[in-house]
């Protein structure tokens, strides 16, 4: 595997989204970051789903 790899598809990194290819995987390591961290069971709920009612 090459060090120059991007983390997530494997693809070359491009110096302008290093450590990553792009900004879609950049955003998707992100996502995955938020994800551990909220660590909720089930699918997470999308923030229009979880409205703090009506106002
Ligand atoms: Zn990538």
């Amino acid at each position: 595997m090459s060090r120059n790899a991007c983390p997530i598809c494997k693809k070359p990194r491009q110096a302008d989204h290093a450590p990553f290819c792009s900004p879609r995987c950049r955003d998707v390591d992100l996502a995955r970051w938020f994800g551990e961290d909220y660590a909720v069971p089930g699918p997470p709920a999308a923030p229009e789903e979880v409205a703090p009612g009506e106002d």
